[in-house]
């Protein structure tokens, strides 16, 4: 049995987009559609054969070119973006959807933007748009994301292109998935090292003070306040990627960047980024960590050194310093990092 309709995916596109796009041509919901195939909702990260049998099946489209949708590195759960309600993951470049829709072509979404932690379009490196709030509009029999109140997707300003050093730690995050090298530029050097110095950091970037602002919304291009600035409590349990869970492309991407300039050696630090981390003087190696540490506030300053010793010795140590540096040097009975190598080698 074939279904009346089943367009080939896009090259690039990711298999929740492509498996939302068969749904809407086909006039039903994601939910409707895994029912009517008699199939669990489809796990995009690592959708069973049975699954891919059955998409293959109904679509016509060849088994392997199914599960070449899904990004190796895509499939671990704890770094993928979770479903939303509708049973979609991911998120769409509006440059991308704009050029399909002048080509007669559905819009659709890229197969990295399933991950936590990647924010920009693989094609044009701008920033993604949240699919929350859009919805496929048939026009014509071409697929349009659409606004709920009809708008169209993408305004000008979202079109904005990412950073380097973003984008960079986008990659580098995207190979260490992988299993593959990291490349230069990093305070670490293995892909190890790296999530989880990554998965460590996530919260510090996240935790004020009160009146403050996160370390990460200095990294926002548009500094507008509002309830909508994604920050955590000190107090709160540790999080690490679910902190990220459920959050805007927006707040995500500015967790990626203060993480970007937290990992980056200090050679690489440059241009705008004195400015965002109020430097002073010239830079030096504590230089994103002294700002960090005058963000989060006391019960942050605590769970920093807390986590001092699950951190690789080239993030340790610049955090040491400026925490010993907010301290009074050789105050506050801290703890020097090296003290805990064997510990760190053992939690690894
Ligand atoms: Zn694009």
């Amino acid at each position: 049995m074939r279904l009346p309709y089943a367009p080939r995916p896009v090259a690039g596109e990711g298999l929740s987009s492509w498996t939302a796009r068969l749904a809407a041509h086909n006039y039903v919901d994601l939910p409707t559609f895994w029912t009517w195939l008699a199939i669990d909702p489809i796990d995009d990260l690592r959708p069973s054969p049975s699954t891919v049998d059955r998409l293959a099946e109904v679509t016509g489209v060849p088994t392997a070119t199914i599960a070449d949708l899904c990004i190796p590195q895509s499939r671990r759960p704890a770094w993928a973006v979770a479903l939303d309600p509708d049973g979609r993951r991911g998120g769409a470049c509006p440059v991308c959807c704009r050029e399909a829709g002048v080509q007669g072509r559905d819009h659709w979404w890229p197969a990295q933007s399933v991950m936590l932690l990647w924010v920009s379009c693989p094609v044009h490196r701008c920033t993604l748009v949240d699919l929350d709030g859009l919805a496929f509009v048939s026009t014509g029999g071409v697929l349009k994301l659409t606004l709920q109140d009809g708008g169209a997707l993408g305004a000008p300003r979202t079109s904005r292109v990412l950073s380097e050093r973003t984008l960079a730690l986008e990659a580098s995050l995207a190979n260490a998935l992988a299993a593959l090298p990291i490349g230069p530029g990093w305070r670490v050097r293995s892909a190890r090292s790296l999530l989880q110095a990554t998965e460590i950091l996530i919260d510090l970037v996240l935790y004020k003070e009160t009146g403050q602002t996160p370390f990460a919304w200095l990294f926002e291009p548009e500094r507008i306040g509002g309830p909508f600035i994604l920050s955590l409590q000190a107090s709160e349990p540790i999080k690490g990627l679910d902190a990220l869970q459920g959050q805007s492309v927006r707040s995500r991407r500015n967790v990626l960047s203060a993480l970007a300039a937290l990992l980056s050696r200090p050679a690489r630090l440059e241009g705008e980024i004195a400015e965002i981390l109020s430097w002073r003087t010239a830079p030096d190696h504590q230089g994103p960590y002294r700002t960090l540490v005058d963000h989060i506030g006391r019960d942050g300053r605590r769970r920093l050194e807390a986590a001092l010793q699950h951190l690789p010795n080239a993030i340790a140590l610049p955090a040491v310093a400026a925490l010993a540096d907010e301290a009074g040097i050789g105050g506050n009975g801290l703890h020097k990092p090296l003290a805990f190598r064997n510990d760190y080698e053992r939690g690894l």
